[in-house]
């Protein structure tokens, strides 16, 4: 599902592009950066950390939601990820299970540094997440 993105939308685009200038990714040269705004209002941002050893490198996403929950924000509302190039960049399966943690029918915003758009939620990346509800009671 692409929805229409609102002024809102491109503030939190504004904020992810300008994160994505720190991203540590020395090794893949890919450099990712999110914006996660919260139901207060407050925007906090993650980038993607690559390391030597590689498997420990963590996604812009997820720096993102980590942040936020770190602050004590984690009633969280829209995400924007912004990546370079043409292309659009869907956040990876672990970082929609951590986005559903919190929020699975959060907005989610893909851009690029070219100017693509698109806009979607996370309940249609991941439509059937596991959930805290998921474990025995
Ligand atoms: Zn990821």
């Amino acid at each position: 599902m692409t929805e229409t993105l609102g002024p809102g939308d491109e503030e939190l685009v504004r904020v992810a592009t300008l994160a994505r200038q720190r991203a540590y990714a020395p090794y893949s040269k890919y450099k990712v950066g999110a914006a996660i705004r919260s139901k207060r209002n407050k925007v906090h941002t993650g980038v993607n950390v690559e390391n030597a050893s590689y498997g420990l490198t963590i996604c812009a996403e997820r720096a993102a939601v980590f942040a936020a929950v770190g602050s004590g924000d984690n009633q969280l509302d829209a995400i924007a990820i912004v990546v370079d190039g043409d292309k659009l960049a869907n956040p990876c399966g672990a970082c929609r299970q951590v986005l559903a943690e919190f929020a699975p029918d959060m907005r989610v915003i893909l851009a690029n540094t070219s100017g693509g758009r698109k806009a979607t939620t996370l309940s249609a990346l991941l439509p059937e997440p596991f959930r805290p509800e998921s474990l025995p009671s």
